[in-house]
């Protein structure tokens, strides 16, 4: 299935989509439960797959479901069989029908050295050639998740004799994971887990997020610090780019095996992606939502009567927007919190309703009012027409949108659904063109250099940028290896399933 298809899926997909989440912990009686809480935290990395599974000292238990974490995961039956002190779990983002179970993460394989199960979060942009390799060598794959790449080239891997082996009780399987890890183009913040230890892995430029907590004397590894939150578990610190951390009967282990390079982080993650309440990168995405609204509304100021936010995702920036613009802030759009999977692909004689079914204009706010419409982002454009459409039938006397972002016109490669380049409304127009196609008075984005200040820089190091910017910039730091090598084809289907 390629990208495409995918987004078509229930209508096209208008937003960038965070594909995974990851959680494990280690050295808890309750794993298993801490997982599911976890995943229940980091539900907005991913909607329709999670899995689970637990050692217990014997043997490996797994729960894998289609759906949302608490449809399955809620069920104290299925929380008692994935029995452990040490569990990790997934939730993703992923296509519907007979063949995706077989994709739902963690994965997990028998080796000669007994079980592992692995869950990753990011897209190894090599993977098809990988692939490619591996099954000219004779492996079998059973998903077409970039994921099991990983898996076989643990398989497939000799410990590199001239490594000094690290102080862990399987110095020669952490050996064969970091040989096979060094084999990867892309981006991953992973958790794996053997029946001795769970190990942690940030690729090298640190693109997806993933943190360290800790609760009860157990270690935890997560997406992100939101899901430590509602365990009452403590933050520790970010794992480090390029860091693989092993987390067994004795500690913590941090090793550092690849060159170091300069770090990458998704910039995304702040507009969108992670959620408010948490922190990454040791900054607070609430606050730094809100800089860049303030930065918005320096670089962009309307003159208007007040700011609304696109519900839910827009908040923040609205707010910073509001107060930086001395305009008030008002909830002109009302969000249905209730609109369940059932209307994600509504029936034929409804579909036309579109975005109604989740948003409505808050008709006594905006009647004959001057509107700043706050968004974080443009994808295709499709929602926000409709939404505008929403503001203007409810009497609004003029409507000027702002985003909290550049204009998106590049897609990503890196672990983030999102439509084909010629899909984004940015990608062929200019600002104007897109003013016009969206229908408001006026369209304004913040600027690369202004995200950049709202997110701690001066500005953007031309040379060097601080954060993975591609999807604004067009300038990809980590190589497109299937996409440049004609694997295109391949490449997309794997970044349909990707984790
Ligand atoms: Fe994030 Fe880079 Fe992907 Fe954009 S291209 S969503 S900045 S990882």
């Amino acid at each position: 299935m390629t990208l495409e298809s995918k987004s078509q899926r229930g209508g096209p997909l208008d937003k960038f989509r965070e594909e995974c989440g990851v959680f494990g912990i280690f050295g808890h009686d309750s794993a298993s439960a801490h997982v599911a809480l976890g995943l229940h935290a980091l539900q907005h990395r991913g909607q329709e797959g999670a899995g689970i599974v637990s050692f217990d000292g014997k043997q490996f238990n797994a729960e894998r479901s289609l759906g949302l974490v608490g449809d399955h995961f809620n069920d104290p039956k299925v929380i008692s069989s994935l029995r452990g002190r040490a569990a990790i779990g997934h939730v993703r983002y992923a296509t519907t029908g007979g063949t995706t179970l077989r994709n739902v993460q963690p994965l997990f394989a028998e080796f000669d050295f007994g079980g592992l199960a692995i869950a990753h979060n990011g897209n190894l942009t090599n993977a098809a050639t990988l692939k490619r390799e591996l099954v000219s060598k004779g492996c079998i794959f059973q998903s077409t998740t970039d994921t099991e790449t990983i898996v076989h080239l643990i398989a497939t891997a000799r410990e590199p004799r001239a490594m000094v082996p690290p102080a862990t009780v399987s110095p020669g399987v952490v050996l064969r994971i970091i040989e096979a890890l060094k084999q990867l183009t892309g981006t991953y913040s992973l958790v794996a887990m053997t029946q001795n230890f769970m190990l942690g892995a940030r690729d090298p430029f640190g693109v997806r997020p993933l943190v360290l907590g800790q609760l009860d004397g157990a270690l935890i590894l997560a997406s992100e610090t939101c899901a430590l939150d509602i365990l009452g578990a403590s933050f520790v610190r970010d794992i480090a780019p390029g860091e693989i951390v092993i987390i067994d009967e004795s500690g913590l282990k941090s090793l550092k095996p690849f060159l170091p390079v300069a770090s990458k982080f998704c910039i995304f993650e702040y507009v969108y992606f992670s959620r408010p309440d948490s922190f990454v990168e040791g900054t607070n995405v609430y606050g730094a939502r809100q800089r860049i609204g303030a930065e918005l509304a320096k670089e962009q100021f309307a003159p208007a009567d007040m700011v609304v936010p696109v519900p839910d995702s827009g908040v923040p920036a609205a707010i910073g927007y509001a107060q930086a613009a001395g305009l008030p802030f008002e909830l002109g759009i009302i969000r249905n919190h209730y609109v369940g999977r059932t209307f994600i692909e509504p029936a034929a004689q409804i579909r036309h309703l579109g975005v109604k079914l989740k948003h409505n204009a808050n008709r006594a706010t905006i009647a004959g009012k001057r509107v700043v419409l706050v968004d974080d982002s443009i994808v295709r454009g499709t929602t926000s027409v409709k939404i505008v459409e929403m503001i203007r039938n409810v009497g609004a006397k003029e409507v000027h949108m702002r985003i909290a972002s550049p204009p998106t016109t590049n897609s990503c490669f890196y672990g983030v659904d999102t439509p084909m380049k010629d899909d984004l409304l940015a990608s062929s127009r200019s600002v104007e063109q897109m003013r016009q196609h969206i229908g408001v008075d006026s369209l304004g984005f913040i600027s690369l250099d202004g995200l950049y200040r709202a997110v701690g820089f001066d500005a953007r190091d031309a040379k060097q940028p601080q954060f993975c910017d591609a999807c604004f910039s067009g300038e990809y730091p980590i190589a497109l290896t299937d996409f440049h090598s004609g694997e295109q084809p391949a490449q997309l289907s794997l970044l349909a399933e990707r984790g």
